[in-house]
This record gives C-alpha cells, structure tokens and sequence, in this order.
C-alpha cells in the first residue's frame, strides 16, 4: 500500500487535501493524472448504466436538501456509528472497528475505553445568515434520498414506466471517526447510485436483485479488475441496514484486506414511504395499463467512486523486467487509462510534425507530449502512468508516413501509416472495453 499511496503521489493521481498546512484528516485532492482516471472511471459507469439503456435515466441534485428529507430517511435518528474514547491518549475508535479481542482497552496506548455511544455521521451546517436550529442543515451523506423525493417528478417528465432506474453521480459526505486506508474511507466522497423502480412482489423483487448483481459484478470486471479479486459477499440478517430486505456487497481484495466496493440492496418501497408519510405527497406511481397503483419498491446499486479508483489503482499497480531491467507498469485497461497515447518525437528536431500530429490526436484522445530523456526513459515514464500506447515520431516518418507504436503491456512495437493511428487507437480502446 506504501508503494502505491507513493506512486499516486509522485505521478499527480491524489495528494493530500491542504497538504502546505498539515493536511485535513479524511480529505483528498486528485492531480492532472487522478482526475483523468477518475472521471474515465465515471463516464464509463454512466455510459452503462445510463447511455446504453433505454430503462435508465439521470438526475444531478443538490447537496444540501430540506432537512426533513434526513428526517424521513431516518437518516437524524439512525445514521452512526458507535464511538469510543481512550480516557489515557484521548483517541478516538469505531468500537465496531476495533482489532479483534479489544474491547475495553486502547489498541494504540492500552488506556481504557469510554463506553460507546452513537455518533451521528452526518455533517451539519447553517443555511443563509441566522445559525440557530431554523436553518440547520445538513451536507447528504447519501445521493439517493433525492432520487425518491424527486420520483414522481421523474415519472412524470420522463415517459418512464416501473420497471425503470434513476442514476446519479455526485459528492456525498460522512463525518467518519476514523477516516482510513488513504481514499478508502474518507469524509468527503462520490457515490454513484442508481434506484431501480419495479413492483412490489416478491418474486420480481427477486429476479431484479438477481440481474443487478450480475450486471454490476461484470461491469467491475470490464474496468478491468481481475475477476479472482472480486468477490460477492451476502449480508448477515444482524448487518442489513433497517430498510433492507437483503443485500449483497461487492468486495474487492485491497493491499490492506478484503473490503466493500459497493452495495446492491433491495430496500422495497421503505424510502418511499417514508417520504410520503413525512410529506404527505402522494408518490405511488400508476400503472395505465393494468388500472393499478403501487408505491414501487426499489432495489439499489451504491458504488463509491473512490473506493473504485482505488481498487482499479491497486489491480493495475505491477513490476516486472524489461531488457533486463526492472519497471513499475500501471496496467489500466486502455479504455479507463488516464493518458491513452504518449507522443515522443525521436529528436527534438521533429518537434514540429509530432506536435502537428498530437493536435490531430488530441481531439479525440487524451495526449502526453515527451521529448525529455532517452526513449527508453520515456516509454518508463508512460509504462508508471498506465499509458497503453506510445507514439515514436522518428526521421524515417518524415519520408514513410509511418510512426512506430509500442504496447505497454507487451512491449512490443509496431510501424503503422499515420492516416491510421486514430483508428489503431480507437480499436485498442473499444477492444478492452468489449472484453
Ligand atoms: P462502510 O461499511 O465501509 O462504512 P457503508 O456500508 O456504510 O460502508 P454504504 O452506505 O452502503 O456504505 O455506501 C455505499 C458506497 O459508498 C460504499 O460501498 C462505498 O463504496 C461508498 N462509501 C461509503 N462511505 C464511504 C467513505 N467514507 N469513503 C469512501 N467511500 C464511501
């Protein structure tokens, strides 16, 4: 884990939030190269989710929404975890959390441990200038909740009919206790959430769980992890959540151990009508063809953002030997890569035609333009960021109208005509998508 919180560092993926005045626990910034991934990991999240299905639409809603909304969820009452204290060191644990045989005494100093009690998750602010409990507020700590309260404007503008998703992605935020394993859990994250609308019946409960498990399973696979990481883990009848009836969690296997990548819930019609108790609005959704009206239960798909970065960030992280030599390889799948093709003129001399051909490129495909250092110290440099392909521009170009491309994971080099190298790219990515 080391090796890779460095690398993530030293190449610009994610460093510490306000890093030039110590940090803030539980906070992180992503550099040019993290964000790049980052949103490559979102767009393909929302192309299969959203784009490539006519029963899946989107939504982006606000972070802060009426406090009542926290209310219904039962989010006020219910969202924490059980906090101790160390009355010697004054630190702070998640008693759930605590290495296994500790239970009254510090694992840090050996102190003794405070009783546990609850401590809510959710971070509290003001909204506009007066700050008493009239304009209390709080940031979400969940996308979901608007989903719902927003269903039946959905219903109604988007010609949808049960069974049919909502998708979003967007920022969610939880006061953890012990925020940990660098972006694994922090305080301020990104969700990507999406409620799947369907009929109250069991059996279609069932069979909906069923296909949303498999679906979300082989999209973690197409991103690329490998599939004897990946894990599927039931939830005990002690773990569900209050609204769930079942629910199954996607696991990945970290540097630092096995641990939640996503949940998938059947959380029947519970948010619905909380929200329609709470607000007294009628939210059931009539079904024209059959003359009858039903507050549809909701089976949901929580993936963390982050969570996924990290873990595709883990699976790709390699050394092996080249010539002899050893390299770091970030084995990315091309399609999520955060550079796709790095461009390195032999000589500088050629700078201008290479940098004439990455303008072309650039359109279409993110670039990195080197000409520093010896090719063999380039191809390193692109090999550390998980470039796929590289681009050699040399003196025999000027006259052949060819480039060399090398392949990061093999090695090896290919000369194509440069009329081509949008569509070699281009079959490279779609190839590593479809696999
Ligand atoms: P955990 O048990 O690890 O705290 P959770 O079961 O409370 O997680 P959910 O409420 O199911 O998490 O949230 C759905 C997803 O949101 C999780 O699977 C995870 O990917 C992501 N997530 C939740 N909390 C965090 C966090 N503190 N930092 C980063 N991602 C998070």
């Amino acid at each position: 884990m080391e090796e890779i919180v460095s690398l993530c560092k030293r190449r610009g993926f994610v460093f510490q939030s306000s890093e030039i005045y110590g940090g803030i626990n539980g906070f992180w910034d992503f550099g040019p190269l993290g964000v790049e991934l980052r949103n490559n990991v979102k767009r393909f999240w929302w192309q299969t989710m959203v784009d490539l299905r006519d029963d899946v639409v989107g939504v982006d809603t606000s972070i802060i929404a009426h406090p009542q909304t926290w209310e219904a969820s039962g989010h006020l009452s219910s969202f924490s975890d059980p906090m101790v204290d160390c009355k010697e060191c004054k630190k702070r644990f998640r008693a759930d959390q605590l290495p296994e045989g500790t239970t009254d005494k510090c694992p840090e100093c050996g102190g003794e441990l405070t009783e546990p009690r609850a401590f809510n998750l959710m971070f509290k602010t003001f909204v506009g200038a007066k700050e008493d409990s009239s304009s209390e507020a709080y940031l979400r700590p969940e996308t979901c909740q608007s989903i719902f309260t927003q269903f039946k404007n959905v219903v109604t503008t988007s010609r949808q009919k049960v069974p049919f998703g909502i998708a979003q992605i967007g920022k969610s935020f939880r006061n953890e206790i012990t925020p940990r394993n660098f972006i694994f859990r922090s305080r301020e994250f990104e969700q990507m959430e999406m409620e799947f609308f369907i009929k109250p019946e069991k059996a279609i409960q069932n069979e909906w769980y069923e296909y949303w498990h498999k679906e979300r399973l082989n999209w973690y696979k197409r991103l690329g992890i490998r599939s004897e990481h990946l894990h599927m883990r039931d939830h005990e009848e002690d773990e569900l959540a209050h609204y769930a009836s079942a629910c199954v969690d996607v696991e990945y296997d970290f540097p630092f151990g096995r641990s939640e990548l996503e949940g998938i819930a059947n959380r029947g019609n519970y948010d619905l009508s909380q929200h329609i108790e709470h607000s007294k609005k009628d939210l059931s959704y009539f079904n024209q063809a059959d003359n009858e009206k039903f507050v549809p239960a909701v089976i949901e798909t929580s993936a963390g953002c982050d969570r996924t970065l990290l873990a595709v960030i883990c699976d790709a992280y390699q050394k092996d030997e080249v010539g002899g030599e050893e390299r770091i390889v970030m084995r990315f799948a091309p399609h999520i890569a955060p550079v796709k093709i790095g461009i390195l003129p032999l000589s500088k001399k050629l700078a201008e035609p290479a940098k004439k051909l990455e303008n072309d490129l650039r359109k279409r495909f993110k670039t990195d333009y080197d000409d520093a250092g010896s090719i063999g110290k380039r191809y390193r440099r692109q090999d550390e960021i998980g470039t796929p392909l590289c681009l050699t521009y040399d003196f025999d170009s000027e006259t052949d109208n060819q480039v060399t491309i090398r392949h990061r994971d093999t090695t090896k080099q290919e000369r194509v005509a440069i009329d081509q190298v949008k569509n070699y790219i281009q079959d490279v990515l779609d190839a590593s998508q479809d696999s």
